[in-house]
């Protein structure tokens, strides 16, 4: 008995694109023609500014460029969060947030760190502000989910040299492997300034249109790992309840088990 990713996938793939810049509307309509889902990390507070060379979207690109997508927050100004007070933290989180909602009517619950820097102080301030996770640039190469969801690394930054090996490996990954996750982020900016967009087209025309991949946003993949984490057996081990509000999916043989919000499913 395992599990698997939803209706039974065995794969996942998500991507985290930082900044906001104008970049975004390309790598956006990329990755929507080939189904795949980012989630993409703002700064609200540098909606339609220019600054040393930068261009920011604008506010009105929010419903337009993103609809696919998810998105979340990266801090009001992107400052460095360990050089911020507690309550300069509460208000760069915490007013990232409430703008991104007002604006979208989402619910916004994600978080990636500026300059990927962060303590235990800046996670607690994400978490007491509602965030459910939030991004590091630290690199781990595997497909593992992590331990701690407030310091989420991903597999790779997209510019690694390794970068399709590593696509070609999950695409590879063995049935007895459960629920390997890779995680590709970047900035949408870089492939414009190092003239890589073939990288970002090709790694796509890899992944893309597979049965066994799930094609996901960093939320949602985050909910499901912790629907998985939240699931209650019995004793005995014979019956599972799901006390979450999304389906847990679980594969005994070739039976494939969908245990539904709410419910208790015999093994
Ligand atoms: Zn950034």
């Amino acid at each position: 008995m395992q599990y698997t990713y939803p209706e039974g996938k065995h794969l996942a793939l998500t991507f985290s694109y930082d900044d906001g810049q104008i970049f975004d509307r390309r790598l956006a309509a990329l990755f929507d023609k080939y189904g795949m889902k980012a989630t993409f990390h703002l700064n609200s507070g540098r909606f339609g500014t220019k600054e040393h060379g930068r261009t920011f979207i604008g506010e009105e690109d929010l419903r337009t460029i993103y609809a696919n997508h998810e998105i979340a927050c990266h801090g009001v100004e992107h400052k460095d969060p360990l050089l911020l007070t507690e309550q300069q933290l509460l208000m760069e989180f915490g007013e990232d947030r409430r703008t991104l909602e007002a604006l979208t009517g989402r619910m916004i619950q994600g978080l990636s760190y500026a300059y990927g820097r962060y303590s235990d102080v800046v996670k607690r301030v994400a978490r007491t502000v509602g965030l459910k996770y939030s991004r590091t640039v630290n690199r781990t190469h595997d497909f593992m989910v992590p331990a701690d969801f407030m310091e989420w690394n991903p597999t790779c930054h997209h510019a690694d040299e390794r970068l399709m090996e590593i696509g070609r490996n999950l695409l590879n990954s063995p049935e007895y492997r459960i629920m390997p996750l890779m995680y590709v982020w970047g900035h949408s900016y870089e492939f414009d300034r190092d003239g890589t967009w073939n990288v970002m087209e090709e790694f796509c025309e890899l992944m893309h249109g597979r049965d066994d991949l799930w094609y996901a946003t960093n939320l949602e993949i985050c909910d499901y790992v912790n629907a998985v984490r939240g699931l209650i057996y019995s004793m005995d081990g014979k019956k599972v309840y799901n006390p979450s509000v999304i389906s847990v999916w679980i594969k005994d043989g070739a039976k494939l088990l969908e245990c539904k919000p709410g419910e208790t499913v015999c093994l």
